[in-house]
């Protein structure tokens, strides 16, 4: 998927144009992966001629928390980011969906390998973006041969630069074998998460998704969603450990993430999911997730902020 660039980059504290935010060979990050990042969804709301970006705070402060973990301070607060996040968006000026990449790094053009003594930078960029999968209504996914990072290793709940090369093995490998998507176990051979999604399964009427202690992103669309079947589809959510074998039982799958957003999974390793037609219950969850993300829906407003 080609990525047109942007015209502008939120770049060391100044707005200024894309081509003019560079960083040297030797950057740390670059080359010991020690940023995090953030990867957030602008819709166009037609009715409003406006971009409403979902769920920013919660974004900002997941960003603000991962850092934590590579002990950078950032000299935004979280408040300042956001602002940043749409001050960026104001001057790259999309009237379409968009995706927006904050990306705090460690910016010392230096050798050698740590977390201490280092300065990091704050660049934020916009894009135009559309569907992450292209089978939104029914995926075929393959249980990867490469597992997630545990805990002890580099922990998944934040979203650390370094942490995606794991990602990508999974993801080219399930590509290039004819797959759409990846499926990660985690250490304890227990399922995870997607190369880049959350995921859940329907079976009688449950619905259930790996617990946060399974290796797995604090994902914020997941998160959204548990509310979402809770509070709207009256479903019960269970957040527990998810075996394999559960996934081929299950009557619906799907994957959820900034990205993907709802994608329906029909296959896993050449097993049909449930019918294999797309669920009830991910049809109706993702009509209902397409009106709060476009603002439509009074009682989620406060997910959404608009760019003014
Ligand atoms: N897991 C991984 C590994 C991801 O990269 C993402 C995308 N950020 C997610 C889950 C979903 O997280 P979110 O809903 O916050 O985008």
């Amino acid at each position: 998927m080609a990525t047109k660039l942007p015209r502008m980059a939120f770049f060391k504290d100044r707005i200024v144009p894309y081509t003019e935010a560079h960083v040297g060979l030797l950057t740390h990050a670059l080359n010991y992966g020690t940023g995090v990042f953030a990867g957030i969804r602008g819709y166009w709301n037609a009715d409003e001629s406006k971009v409403l970006v979902f769920r920013l705070t919660d974004h900002v402060r997941r960003l603000h928390e991962s850092s934590r973990l590579m002990r950078m301070k950032l000299a935004l607060s979280e408040e300042a980011t956001a602002r940043a996040v749409l001050d960026l968006l104001r001057a790259e000026g999309l009237k379409e969906d968009c995706y927006i990449r904050p990306l705090a790094f460690y910016s010392d053009e230096t050798i050698g390998v740590r977390l201490h003594g280092l300065t990091p930078a704050l660049s934020i960029v916009a894009v135009p973006f559309g569907l992450y999968i292209d089978k939104a209504d029914g995926a075929h996914c393959t249980v990867s041969s490469w597992r997630r990072p545990d805990d002890n290793v580099i922990p998944a709940r934040g979203k650390i630069t370094g942490s995606y090369a794991n990602s990508a093995f999974a993801k080219s490998d399930a590509e290039l074998a004819g797959f759409d998507e990846a499926l990660l176990l985690n250490r304890d051979g227990f399922v995870s998460e997607g190369s880049g999604e959350n995921i859940f399964l329907i079976r009688r009427g449950v619905a259930v998704t790996p617990s946060l202690n399974q290796s797995v992103l604090e994902g914020i669309t997941r998160r959204s969603l548990i509310t979402l079947l809770r509070d709207e589809l009256g479903m019960s959510v269970e957040e527990r450990p998810v075996e394999r074998g559960e996934l081929f039982m299950a009557d619906e799958v799907f994957l959820t993430g900034t990205a993907a957003q709802i994608t329906a999974v029909s296959r896993i390793d050449h097993r049909p999911v449930g019918s294999g037609q797309l669920g009830p219950v991910t049809e109706k969850l993702r009509t209902l997730f397409f009106d709060v993300v476009r603002g439509r829906v009074a009682k989620y407003r406060g997910w959404c902020t608009p760019v003014e």
